[in-house]
């Protein structure tokens, strides 16, 4: 059975030399802009899930390979390095893959995962205004959200009400032409930069996605800041369980001049069960990091290029193993039919002097 999966796997190999699913780039196809590849059909294609991936990408690093590391990038990396050195340059890598370097709004891309639950949205990615979920689910009677994180919000109420706490939802999905009304009235009541530190301008509020819910301890009268959520023990109650329901706190109080908003305890977004619990084991806050690391389109393509060659190696490794078993196997072999003739030879002497 192991010789077969070996056999298997170097045929396979082989086909991948022959190129017929090429992995390997050349120079020419890498500065190309490549086509995107979302994180799930990455890990369908890989045959792998988040858990076992993100830990093939701490192995490269552990080689001293950073797999994130994307050569179209490296002046920014140095230079974003040179102006933050107490950042380790792992974080260096994956803000400047999601365009942390840049200042927020300046230079603004559209999202390219509309449709992920692993979509980011922020202030350099947006959301086109005409865009909005197919799949909105009614929760109660007033809010809508995706029809995953409708489902996984109810469940996530149900342990909060069993664990004797009460989870208010405030606000889900948000049509587009809410935002513009709801960011202008901000801007023209506290200016431009207040406005910014407080709400999304419109395409760029994840309440667009109809991934995020903004939740508090009791029914909401007043504003938010005023909430005092973040000393309530249903806050501490996300933080310790909320990612098993597929749910980040968005906008940390220690990220501030990454996200560029004020710390929002109340603001929570789906991001999938496996993200978010892979987010929580490796204590990362800022969902940037985890995207510049491994969701961004362009160091899946690295990332699938390094496992390629890693896998090569590995069944190179196994093709050589076999080889030099097969090799010890007909020696052994030829000792055995050498043993047999003597046997002959020295019987037929024996038959001979018998006879
Ligand atoms: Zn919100």
């Amino acid at each position: 059975m192991h010789v077969m999966k070996i056999i298997v796997s170097i045929i396979l190999s082989l086909l991948i030399l022959a190129g017929i699913s090429s992995p390997a780039l050349s120079a020419s196809e890498e500065n190309a802009s490549l086509p995107y590849l979302s994180l799930s059909e990455f890990l369908d294609e890989m045959d792998m899930d988040l858990e076992r991936f993100i830990a093939q990408m701490k192995e490269f690093a552990q080689s001293g390979v950073y797999p994130h590391y994307l050569e179209k990038n490296a002046a920014r990396y140095e230079a974003y390095r040179a102006e933050h050195p107490d950042i380790p340059f792992a974080n260096v890598i994956a803000y400047v893959n999601v365009d942390l370097d840049k200042e927020h709004y300046l230079d603004v891309k559209e999202a390219q995962d509309f449709t992920e639950s692993s979509i980011l949205l922020n202030k350099t990615f947006f959301l086109p205004s005409f865009w909005s979920p197919d799949d909105l689910t009614e929760i109660g009677s007033r809010y809508l959200m995706r029809a995953e994180a409708a489902e996984n919000i109810l469940l996530m109420q149900n342990a909060i009400t069993e664990d004797g706490l009460r989870l208010h939802i405030v606000s889900t999905y948000r049509p587009h032409e809410r935002q513009v009304s709801l960011y202008n009235r901000g801007a023209r009541s506290r200016g431009v930069a207040a406005a910014d530190r407080n709400y999304a301008r419109p395409g760029h509020s994840e309440h667009q996605t109809g991934l995020a819910v903004d939740l508090l301890h009791r029914s909401h009268g007043g504003s938010l800041t005023s909430a005092r959520f973040e000393n309530s023990e249903l806050f501490t109650w996300l933080m310790q369980n909320a990612h098993e329901y597929g749910f980040i706190l968005r906008y940390p109080e220690e990220y501030k001049e990454f996200h560029g908003y004020i710390f929002e305890p109340w603001h929570w977004r789906f991001v999938g069960v496996s993200i978010a619990t892979a987010m929580h084991n490796e204590k990362m806050a800022l969902y940037e990091e985890f995207y510049g690391r491994y969701i961004t389109s362009d160091v899946l393509h690295r990332a699938r290029e390094l496992i390629y060659e890693h896998r090569a190696a590995i069944d190179a490794e196994a093709a050589a193993v076999l080889a030099a078993e097969e090799a010890a196997a007909q020696e052994a072999q030829k000792r055995d039919k050498t043993i047999l003739r003597k046997d002959i030879i020295n019987g037929n002497k024996k038959t001979d002097s018998l006879l």
